[in-house]
């Protein structure tokens, strides 16, 4: 009966929701359904890690409100972590903000820098969270095409003169999600010169940092020279330490925008579960064995799946990080319809790209988070549709 506000009726649709519909529908009606099209670890949270909240748990002192802004041992944790893993030298407190994960951190950003009706550079395909955080903040967006051509990097001379004025932010996400690109140090050094010269505050969200192949480690946006004068870095535990639901992540950069974040904050939360916080403590400065672990996993999942599809006949690209694949839809199929096909004739749930943005239409996201049993399973079920004999 209470009508709802203009502002969250002008939020984008979840496009995801009606990809969870169907497979629940699969699920009910009795398939074994194959699901590869959500972004949902299935590892758990390593033991240590467990151990240190329950252990922080029995603490009474964690059972009141934690201090505004988070814990400093946290802010510490998250320095530390930038040296030992980037060379980066990090000011706990001035250039760390505590995050409900990377998300919030995403969302809250454009409301920390924008008015309404200023111009936000945005990754299309890319993570739809973002959007909602320019709508969120009643700004505009700008897209920015990721093509494979340029290795699914933007194309920073293919902006416009009058795009550039407008823009104030710009979100960049390597190791990408959906495409699985990496960037390089070239690329982020001409963000920082783009950025200086135009004035714009970049956000990268480093939510895949930890998932490299091939051997090579992803690189923080952070260790450019002059990266902290122009934005920051969002970071989460989500993906690195399979921590999704502990909801824990940090920003990491310029001073400004820190103290823009932490000033929304002060009017949103109070902070994070003491505990949490100190479990977050142990998973970012104790052994790093089980964030070797898990891209190994990873690694080998995509070799699977990857090689897999190859042999079939599928022109597809092996991911270089993320644990997605981002996978091109043969036949003139549109990814809807391919995704679709999938789903109805071999019970294998994937994203297609057109929620992540019009540039994603013509590929399907992969996620590669099971085992590879179910990921060869998967492989078979394909070949016995024949799309490609
Ligand atoms: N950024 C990207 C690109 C993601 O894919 C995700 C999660 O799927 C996030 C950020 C947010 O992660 P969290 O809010 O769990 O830290």
């Amino acid at each position: 009966i209470y009508p709802q506000s203009k502002l969250l009726k002008s939020l984008p649709k979840q496009f995801f929701a009606s990809l969870v519909a169907k497979v629940n529908k699969q699920i009910s009606d009795g398939h074994d359904v194959i699901n590869l099209g959500q972004g949902n670890p299935d590892q758990p949270t390593a033991t240590h890690i467990v151990k240190a909240l329950q252990v922080a748990a029995e603490n009474p002192n964690n059972h009141k409100y934690s201090p505004f802004q988070g814990f400093a041992s946290l802010k510490e944790a998250a320095a530390t972590f930038y040296k030992r893993e980037y060379n980066v030298d990090i000011n706990p407190e001035k250039e760390v903000a505590i995050l409900f994960g990377g998300k919030a951190g995403l969302v809250e950003i454009p409301q920390c820098l924008l008015n309404p009706g200023e111009h936000v550079l945005v990754p299309d395909p890319g993570y739809p969270d973002y959007w909602s955080g320019v709508a969120l903040a009643q700004a505009e967006m700008i897209t920015m095409p990721l093509k494979e051509e340029n290795h699914f990097l933007p194309d920073y001379t293919a902006l416009s003169d009058s795009d550039l004025e407008k823009a104030k932010l710009m979100f960049l996400n390597y190791p990408n999600n959906p495409t699985g690109a990496i960037a390089n140090a070239e690329f982020f050094e001409d963000t920082v010169a783009l950025a200086k010269e135009h004035e714009i505050c970049v956000v990268h969200d480093f939510a895949y940092g930890a998932i490299g192949f091939n051997g090579h480690k992803p690189i923080s946006f952070l260790e450019t020279e002059g990266a902290k004068d122009v934005g920051i870095e969002i970071y989460t535990l989500s993906k690195t330490y399979n921590m999704a639901g502990w909801r824990v992540g940090f920003a990491v950069g310029n001073e400004s925008v820190i103290s823009a974040l932490n000033l929304l904050q002060d009017h949103l939360y109070v902070s994070l579960f003491g505990a949490v916080q100190e479990a977050a403590v142990a998973a970012l400065t104790d052994s790093q064995s089980c964030v070797r672990e898990l891209n190994a996993l990873y690694e080998s999942r995509r070799n699977v799946f990857i090689g897999g599809l190859q042999e079939l006949g599928w022109n597809v690209e092996a991911p270089e990080g993320s644990f997605f694949a981002w996978l091109k839809v043969p036949n003139g199929y549109t990814s809807e319809q391919f995704s679709d096909l999938l789903l109805e004739k071999a019970h294998i749930a994937v994203a297609p790209g057109i929620g992540f943005g019009n540039w994603g239409e013509g590929y399907v996201r992969v996620g590669l988070l099971t085992s590879e049993a179910r990921l060869q399973e998967a492989v078979e079920r394909i070949s016995k549709l024949q799309i490609f004999s």
